[in-house]
Parts: structure tokens; C-alpha cells; sequence
């Protein structure tokens, strides 16, 4: 029987028509640059102590985990308090399946039918698309050329839309863009002058940033989520590990909406294995910062024009017809992202060797275009 239903023929929820579901290509080439991956594997003693505390964790996979992650969250708070020096204990810190369904679960609390999320275009979609999935009206203020986030336009955003839930990402995706503190303060503060508004700063890029984390502003500032990962840094995308500080209350909060057992032991297991490993892995966030610097300085040398990055991606452009600069580098076995930025195209950082090759199809792709 062939099945001619398509997802239009279906009584699928208003705000959900039209869209489509979020995820970049993925195409098998030699050098994958298009999903801000950490290029370095797991370095193997920390496969072999994956390996250990998985299978003990396997012995007792008969029981449920750990409902409330509790070692987990422990050493994800230590790792905040060591890393920023800002202290947080663990009453102030909720994981999940990465920081996807982190901003899931703070959007089916804080958001919802009736309610309003307000972010800055181009940000990172899944803000967009987890607001409508949670019945959220979605809301998009500008940014100024240059991408930062324009104070006068947000706070003239707030006033007029009032939203219930506000997303500052430092830094920013696609553009690479991180915010002043001093800019964050005046935002949650104005949000506040307007009603009580959640603001969730993403962070899932902050390791790579040339300023310090926002986490230290959430003293005295109740309604402020940091949200991470252990996606990028962590070179632990396969993992699903996301994780947010708060104020405890906000925590409890998320507990109304979480899925009873949400994350797996196996799960629970390998990030703690992975944070033993914490000093190895951010080795390779000062190798990729390095790699980050460069791809900029070169793309500028070639006369192209490039966002200032603090993440482990860099935008670059600008381009007549950039889809057709995409394919021209994917032809060249690099692969990078069209994130529907007009005229600009995304580079995630790799190894020394995959920045070679891409900055080297770029050069012969310009030379083809000129
Ligand atoms: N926030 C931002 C800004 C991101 O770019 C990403 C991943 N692309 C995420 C959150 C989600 O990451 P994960 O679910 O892997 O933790």
C-alpha cells in the first residue's frame, strides 16, 4: 500500500504548519565543518572509564536511575563553580538529554498556550521551533548589523510584547556573537520593569568565548536560567548531556514537567565519567580557540567579511548567491552551513588540518567566483 498522506493532509497543530523540522544535512565528505562539533574524539583512557562505569551502571539496569541525578548534578556544579568561580551547589542545577530539552522542559514551564518568548534573529532556530512546540507565540526582535543585540530595540520590544520568557544567547548561534554583561543586566532588568519574565541565557558556546560566563550574574536575579552543554566543549555531542543553573525554585519548577527517569543511567554514567576527564577535554577547547582566531584572520585576508567570534564557528560572507558558495566548497569535500543568514555562510572550527582544507576550497572557490 503506498501511503500518499503528507504532513499537510494532517490536523497537526496551527503554529506547527508550514515548518520544517530542524537539522542540517548529513552528508558523508571528508571534512564535516557544518554542526559545531568538537573534531576531537574521546581520548581512549576515557573510553575505558566510560566503559567502566557503564558497566556498572549496566549491573543495576533492572532499577531505575537516579530520578533526581544527584552525583551527576553535584559534579556539574562543581565544574560551574571551579570553571567561572561563581559558586553554585547542586539544588541550582538541572540536567536532561542534552540543552535542547533543557529549554524543552523551562518552555513547557514557563511557557505555553497564551504565553510569548521574545529572541534576537538570527539566533539559534531550536529556540524558535521548541517555542512553538510548547504552544509558545514566538517572537523575533532585530539585532543591529554588526549581530549584536540593539538595547533601545529589545527594551521597545519588550515594552510592546510583553513576553513571558526571554532568550539571550552569548554566544550567539549562527553568528558567534557574545553579549556585555552590561547589556544582559539592562534586558533582564527592563523584561522585569514589564512583568516577571524568565530569561534564559544560552551558553551551550561559553567555554570557547574570549569573556567570562554570565553565571555570575544569577545572584540576586531570580527568573535568569544559564543554560549549557556538554555537546561542544565536552567534545560530547553523542552523549545528550544538558544541563542549566538557576535559582533553586526554578529547578523545583522543572520538576512538574520532567519526565519521571528522563536520564538514563547509561547516561548518568558516562557524563560522570566524562567530567573526571574535565581538564584533558578543555585542552582542546585552547587548541580550538587558537583554530577559531585563525579562520578569521584568514577569511579576512581574503577579503571576505567576518563576524568576531566567541564560539567555535565563525560566519563568514558576503555572498551574491550562497547557496551556490556552499555547494561550491561541498565539492571540495567540505561541508558547511547555510543557516538562511542572507548572504553569509557558518564554519564550525575543526582540526588544523580540516581548517587547512577548508580555508584552501574557499580560496579556490573565490578565485572561480571572481
Ligand atoms: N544552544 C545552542 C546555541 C546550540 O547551538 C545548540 C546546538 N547546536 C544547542 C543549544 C543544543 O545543544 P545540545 O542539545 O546538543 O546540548
Amino acid at each position: 500500500m503506498t501511503d500518499k498522506l503528507n504532513i499537510d493532509d494532517l490536523p497537526i497543530r496551527d503554529e506547527l504548519k508550514g515548518k520544517s523540522p530542524y537539522g542540517a544535512p548529513q552528508l558523508h565528505v571528508p571534512v564535516l565543518l557544518n554542526t559545531n562539533e568538537n573534531p576531537y574524539s574521546l581520548p581512549e583512557d576515557l573510553v575505558a572509564r566510560i566503559a567502566e562505569r557503564v558497566a556498572a551502571a549496566a549491573r543495576d539496569l533492572n532499577r531505575y536511575p537516579d530520578r533526581d541525578a544527584v552525583e551527576l548534578r553535584t559534579q556539574l556544579a562543581a565544574y560551574l563553580t571551579t570553571s567561572t568561580g561563581h559558586a553554585v551547589v547542586k539544588e541550582q542545577v538541572w540536567a536532561a538529554n542534552g540543552s535542547n530539552e533543557i529549554i524543552q522542559q523551562l518552555m513547557q514551564t514557563f511557557g505555553g498556550s497564551g504565553r510569548t518568548a521574545l529572541g534576537f534573529s538570527p539566533t539559534y532556530q531550536m529556540h524558535d521551533l521548541i517555542s512553538r512546540g510548547t504552544g509558545t507565540r514566538w517572537i523575533e526582535g532585530p539585532r543591529r548589523p554588526d549581530f549584536t543585540v540593539d538595547v533601545e530595540a529589545a527594551e521597545t520590544a519588550l515594552q510592546a510584547e510583553r513576553p513571558d520568557v526571554l532568550f539571550l544567547c552569548s554566544p550567539n548561534n549562527p553568528t558567534g556573537t557574545a553579549m556585555e554583561r552590561e547589556t544582559v543586566v539592562r534586558l533582564y532588568d527592563a523584561a522585569q520593569a514589564v512583568k516577571p519574565t524568565l530569561v534564559i541565557v544560552d551558553e551551550a558556546y561559553v567555554e570557547f568565548s574570549h569573556r567570562p560566563s554570565l553565571l555570575e550574574l544569577l545572584d540576586g536575579r531570580p527568573l535568569m536560567v544559564v543554560t549549557r552543554t556538554m555537546s561542544k566543549a565536552f567534545g560530547a555531542a553523542g552523549l545528550r548531556l544538558g544541563y542549566f543553573a538557576a535559582a533553586s525554585a526554578v529547578v523545583d519548577a522543572v520538576q512538574l514537567v520532567r519526565l519521571p527517569y528522563h536520564l538514563s543511567a547509561v547516561t548518568q554514567a558516562t557524563a560522570l565519567a566524562a567530567l573526571e576527564f574535565t581538564d584533558v577535554l578543555l585542552g582542546y577547547v585552547d587548541k580550538l580557540k587558537a583554530e577559531r582566531d585563525r579562520i578569521v584572520t584568514e577569511l579576512r585576508a581574503l577579503g571576505l567579511d567576518v563576524t568576531d567570534s566567541d564560539a567555535n564557528f565563525v560566519q563568514f560572507g558576503r555572498f551574491e548567491d550562497t547557496h551556490a558558495i556552499w555547494q561550491a566548497i561541498l565539492a571540495r569535500g567540505v561541508l558547511v552551513r547555510d543557516n538562511g543568514v542572507p548572504g553569509r555562510l557558518r564554519v564550525t572550527a575543526g582540526t588544523p588540518a580540516e581548517n587547512d582544507a577548508f580555508l584552501d576550497a574557499v580560496r579556490t572557490v573565490l578565485k572561480e567566483n571572481r
